[in-house]
């Protein structure tokens, strides 16, 4: 009797292309992220529909249970301001789990986002469809 093929490696590399995003956790130990599922995660950190959250109860944009964005906290961290309403954090590499100060590129104004998004995406031959812009990072 004989493993299936189906090894430990081979689900990774599975989830990994499936999400088309590099091992952002790599060597640490987190549940698996399935894109729509979402994860209470003990340190006050959380992902819903693909973002991450973490707790900061005394932030002013903080969502009613004292959540905000960690691609928010990390470009206001560089900015050493709180973002204005209308300002949208942009990932570079389309993976809204990078939050690496690296992959944000910081937007004015969600038109001058959308231009982009809707040029990155005549490129790609995929069309704006019904992609959403209600959060400011993307
Ligand atoms: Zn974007």
């Amino acid at each position: 009797m004989h493993n299936k093929p189906h090894t430990e490696e081979a689900k990774k590399k599975m989830s990994q292309a499936l999400k088309g995003r590099t091992a952002w956790n790599k060597g640490k130990k987190l549940p698996q992220i399935s894109g729509k599922n979402h994860y209470n995660w003990k340190n006050g950190k959380f992902i819903s529909r693909g973002y991450i959250y973490i707790l900061n109860k005394n932030h002013p944009f903080a969502e009613k249970r004292g959540y905000v964005l960690e691609a928010h906290l990390v470009m206001e961290k560089k900015l050493g301001r709180y973002l204005l309403p209308k300002e949208v954090v942009h990932h570079i590499d389309g993976d809204k789990l990078n939050n690496s100060i690296k992959n944000l590129v910081l937007f004015a104004t969600q038109s001058v986002h959308i231009k982009l998004h809707k040029l990155k995406d005549k490129e790609s031959d995929i069309g704006i469809s019904n992609r959403t812009f209600k959060k400011n990072s993307c």
